[in-house]
């Protein structure tokens, strides 16, 4: 392919797209409790403005969702529309769509009722998955609350490590304030999560597999591996130990994550590009925020709409950026 200017550029292996954090509800607009603007219809409309851009303008291979498709406020006898709607939605991309979980969806369902909604189809609950749209490239979808407070039922050995971990950790009372608490320790959220023993597991399974097989892999998860691309209180509990399991390989290129509505975007100190999205929610009206991403042999360049930023990530990348 020749550019405008007579370069010579290199045509994209495949190109997706993407959005997160629609968190849609059929209620009026509110704010975060930091007093953030939240337009829960509205978000509805970015959504539709973004399946349309994908449909008509591009020719994508699949979408990826990052989490929290509907609001924990979404009145819970509205709760299966309110997820069928936007799943409904997501449908009518032309392609296939890969979803995952967020704190918001298992506020409003169970796992049980959530995941065949979803079309995430696993054996035993979870919500770990991965997919090779070309020989050349893996994609690793986490389950960020696969150690969970929320989702499971109250007596599953799932939820009861996780109350564990945030009485041990977070001294409040209330465990979805980090008062009191300092740096990374911001992190021991209820609202938050951690990746299990299997799940680990199983991810050096696949990553061992990616590299026999030479593949550059993309890791999706709802909530950030890293410090430098989100705030504290947003990370998954144990991105300490995944990100050490990641490093242990030279596979991993991009962690694309959601949950820290404002964006953000780090290079690691093992040259992986983490890019944090900004959320369909907080665009007001008329406003957008998602993305069309094509990947490359050597880079990965996100071109966002409006409120989401273009990035471009290149793998041979040899300085890390820290943003906070
Ligand atoms: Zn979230």
């Amino acid at each position: 392919m020749v550019s405008a200017t007579g370069v010579a550029t290199a045509q994209p292996l495949f190109s997706f797209g993407l959005i997160s954090d629609v968190q849609y509800a059929d209620i009026p607009d509110g704010r975060s409790f930091l007093g953030v603007p939240r337009y829960y219809r509205h978000s509805f409309l970015v959504l539709q403005r973004a399946v349309k851009e994908w449909n008509t303008h591009q020719k994508h291979k699949f979408v990826i969702n990052l989490g929290d498709i509907v609001d924990g406020f979404c009145p819970k006898d509205q709760s299966i529309h309110a997820v069928k709607k936007v799943v409904d939605e997501f449908g009518m991309f032309r392609g296939p769509v890969y979803h995952m979980i967020g704190n918001h969806c298992l506020y409003n369902l169970p796992r049980s009722t959530l995941l065949p909604l979803l079309n995430i189809q696993t054996l035993d609950g979870c919500a770990y998955y991965d997919f090779s749209p070309v020989p050349e490239y893996r994609f690793v979808v986490l389950d960020s609350y696969d150690i969970s407070a929320i989702g499971w039922p109250q007596d599953h050995p799932r939820t009861l490590e996780a109350m564990k971990l945030l009485r041990e950790r977070n001294p409040n009372e209330d465990k979805n304030s980090p008062t009191n608490m300092v740096g990374l320790e911001r992190r021991f959220l209820m609202f938050n999560g951690g990746v299990g023993k299997e799940q680990m597991k199983w991810l050096d399974g696949v990553l061992h597999d990616a590299t026999n097989l030479k593949q550059k892999v993309v890791v999706a998860c709802h909530l950030p591996l890293d410090p430098c691309a989100a705030t504290e209180e947003a990370l998954l509990w144990n991105c300490d130990e995944v990100m050490d399991l990641i490093h242990r390989y030279n596979c991993v290129k991009v962690v694309l994550a959601g949950h820290d509505h404002k964006g953000g975007y780090s290079i690691d100190s093992h040259g992986v590009h983490h890019r944090v999205l900004e959320a369909a929610l907080e665009c007001p009206p008329g406003t957008d925020a998602f993305g069309s991403v094509y990947v490359y042999d050597d880079r990965i360049s996100l071109v966002g709409t409006n409120r989401m930023a273009s990035t471009d990530m290149h793998f041979d990348h040899q300085t890390s950026i820290c943003m906070t």
